[in-house]
C-alpha cells in the first residue's frame, strides 16, 4: 500500500463560500476522495491549522508520498514543518506539488529558485499536451486534455530545469506552461503539476485525477534511508 498525506492549507475554504460550493469537503477532501478509491493507496489528510499543521514527525515519517496545495498562507507554515517535510523528501518521501503551491515554502526550498510565473485568473480553457506518452505519470491521456475553466498561468517559470518535462499547458491568450515537471531532490521525486485553482471544479476531472493517481505510484518511495555524511573506512 502506498501511504499519501494530502496536505491542503484550507484557508480558502473557510472564508470563501464561492470556494466552498465548489469544494464543500475542502481541497484535500476532494483529492482524498478519488485517491482513497484505489486499492493500492491510503489517504490520509492534513490541514495548515491542525496542530503542528497535521504534519507532526511521525506522521511524515508514515508517508510515502504527500501532495502539497497552498496558495494564500505560504508564510503561515513554520519552517520547521517545511525543514521536516523537505528532510523526508531528501530520504525518499515522493512529494506532488499543486498549481499554487509553486510559491509554497517547501517547494522554494527544494527548488533553490523563486519558483514564479505569470498569471490571470479569467477563466480561460487550457488544453494539456502531453509531452512524453511512454512515461508512467501520462499513462491513459490520449495526446491532450483539455479543462473547460482555469486560472492561466505563464512562461517564465522560474524553476531549475525539469529533469523530465511531462506536460505543456496551452492556454486562450496564447500562453504556455510547463504544466507537469519532475526533479529527484535526494533519494525523493517531486513532481510539479499546474491545474488545481480553488474556484474551478478542476480535481474532479476525469483527466487530472488520472495524473494525480499516476504520479502518487510513480513517487512512491524506491528506499527512504536519510542523507548522511559518515567517515568511512578503507575496505
Ligand atoms: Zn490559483
Amino acid at each position: 500500500m502506498i501511504k499519501v498525506t494530502v496536505w491542503n492549507e484550507g484557508r480558502h475554504e473557510k472564508i470563501s463560500e464561492e470556494v466552498r460550493r465548489v469544494y464543500p469537503d475542502g481541497i484535500h477532501g476532494a483529492l482524498a476522495a478519488f485517491l482513497g478509491t484505489e486499492e493500492d493507496i491510503t489517504v490520509r489528510t492534513a490541514t495548515l491549522d491542525d496542530p503542528d499543521c497535521g504534519l507532526p514527525q511521525e506522521v511524515v515519517d508514515d508517508t510515502d508520498v504527500m501532495l502539497w496545495w497552498g496558495h494564500m498562507a505560504h508564510g503561515d507554515v513554520p519552517d520547521e514543518v517545511v525543514e521536516r517535510v523537505a528532510n523526508a523528501v531528501h530520504a525518499g518521501m515522493g512529494l506532488i506539488v499543486l498549481h499554487s503551491g509553486h510559491h509554497s515554502k517547501v517547494f522554494r526550498r527544494l527548488m533553490g529558485t523563486p519558483c514564479s510565473l505569470g498569471w490571470r485568473e479569467n477563466g480561460d480553457m487550457e488544453r494539456v499536451w502531453v509531452v512524453d506518452p511512454a512515461h508512467p505519470i501520462t499513462q491513459g491521456i490520449d495526446r491532450y486534455f483539455e479543462l473547460p475553466h482555469v486560472e492561466t498561468y505563464a512562461e517564465p517559470f522560474s524553476v531549475p530545469e525539469p529533469e523530465k518535462l511531462l506536460f505543456i499547458g496551452s492556454y486562450e491568450g496564447g500562453e504556455v506552461f510547463r504544466s507537469g515537471c519532475l526533479w529527484r531532490r535526494g533519494h525523493g521525486t517531486v513532481f510539479y503539476f499546474q491545474p488545481g485553482h480553488e474556484t474551478f471544479p478542476i480535481y474532479y476531472e476525469p483527466a487530472v485525477q488520472t495524473v494525480i493517481k499516476n504520479a502518487v505510484r510513480y513517487c512512491a518511495p524506491v528506499i527512504r534511508q536519510p542523507i548522511t555524511c559518515p567517515h568511512i573506512e578503507k575496505i
